[in-house]
């Protein structure tokens, strides 16, 4: 079997600028994310964290992807990924549809702190983003408030991960991952406090030192504050990007899936995000939007082009069930769905001028979750699109 191949740094991914961005890839790519990877090998993958999770890591056609190679419903995938002579590829009944470069285990894992704290327990690779979730747990974790597709707590009760980072340690070990394996950027996320500022400043202090030390372009993620003006004291910290997620655009599946969000509002989201553009600039803001929780397709696409139209950068992803969440018994949404939705709003992006290589840092940036970038150049600036007739198999 092939060994897989190391090296963040020679992929032409996403982040990297690829010449013609592909339809045809886009579409399989979203159909793995779909279906899944039945793999014969053990992937790097993110099991838990904050928000949707559970996925393996591969280079796919030179393309940064998250699939679902673990959950039960992988098992019946027509994909699977094969060892060749030389490599990897993707197969479907016997063809061959992509080359793969599974992820190998970064080089900076096996280093720990003076402390003896192992790096990798302080902050993962996804690929080429270094990824961290600094306070573990979550005000919400554990009663009527928790997000039912979060997964946060689960990583922390495995031991895979420390319950708080410091900024010193995320700052040691982002020199560490960007020298020894290339990441480019670095995406901070943290479980909610329960402090006026929902735990917004002390992220943006661990992005502060991780800018300082690495010179990475730092992503960080909060829930809206009570006071919008602590959005200004995270930009003034250094922070290059904005994440700051409201899940769905169906108020009704908000209620139903995060409750505290939905206290929030999702015209809390946008007062929220309008401040957040202000102080980051158009593009630097950004939500995740996730597929196949019941909601209203309409409301979505007509809550991701609200969004755009005030430069907020909507990241629509597929639900990843993720094992220990409230949602672990789900399915992943059909490709078809998914892929419906982003032919809704691509265009509308490249239309208002937005897109994923304009994003400093983070998930919008990485866009390993999902393919709506890949259809980015399908777009034309008028808003129609070339993208193909959806497959029906
Ligand atoms: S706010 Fe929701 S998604 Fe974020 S960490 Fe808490 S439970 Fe998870």
């Amino acid at each position: 079997m092939a060994e897989p191949q190391t090296g963040v740094a020679q992929h032409a991914g996403r982040s990297a600028g690829q010449a013609q961005p592909r339809a045809g890839l886009a579409h399989l790519i979203t159909e793995l994310q779909g279906r899944g990877l039945r793999v014969e090998v053990a992937l790097e993958s993110r099991q838990g964290g904050a928000g949707p999770a559970d996925a393996g890591m591969l280079w796919i056609d030179g393309f940064a992807a998250t699939v679902p190679t673990s959950a039960d419903y992988v098992r019946t995938s027509p994909y699977a990924l094969r060892a060749e002579d030389e490599g990897w590829g993707v197969y479907r009944d016997g063809e061959r549809l992509a080359s793969a470069e599974p992820f190998r285990r970064p080089r900076y894992y096996d280093l720990a702190t003076a402390d003896g704290v192992p790096y990798w327990q302080i902050a993962l690779l996804h690929l080429d983003s270094l990824a961290s979730t600094v306070i573990q747990t979550c005000a919400y974790w554990g009663n009527s408030d928790q997000c039912t597709f979060c997964g946060i707590g689960v990583t922390l009760a495995n031991g895979r991960t420390i319950a708080k980072k410091t900024p010193e340690m995320l700052a040691e070990v982002a020199v560490a991952a960007k020298e020894l394996d290339g990441a480019v950027d670095a995406t901070l996320t943290t479980g909610t406090t329960a402090t006026p500022d929902k735990g917004a400043l002390y992220v943006a202090r661990c992005g502060r030192a991780v800018s300082e030390a690495s010179g990475l372009p730092v992503e960080v993620q909060f829930e809206p504050p009570r006071d919008l003006a602590v959005i200004d004291q995270v930009r003034d910290m250094g922070i290059h990007s904005a994440g700051i997620h409201v899940e769905t655009f169906d108020p009704q599946v908000l209620a139903r899936i995060a409750p505290a969000k939905a206290r929030t509002g999702i015209d809390g989201y946008f007062r929220a995000w309008e401040r957040a553009v202000a102080a980051f600039g158009e593009g630097q803001v950004s939500t995740y939007v996730i597929l196949g929780m019941g909601e209203d397709p309409d409301l979505t696409v007509a809550g991701c082009r609200r969004a755009i139209d005030i430069g907020v950068y909507p990241f629509v992803v597929p639900l990843r069930p993720t094992v220990g969440s409230l949602m672990e018994h789900m399915t992943a949404p059909s490709p078809e769905y998914c892929e419906t939705i982003y032919r809704r709003v691509v265009p509308y992006l490249a239309a208002r001028g937005l897109g994923a290589r304009g994003v400093a840092a983070g998930c919008a940036r990485c866009q390993a979750c999902s393919a709506m970038s890949l259809l980015e150049g399908s777009a034309e600036k008028n808003g129609r699109t070339y993208l193909p007739i959806l497959s029906n198999r």
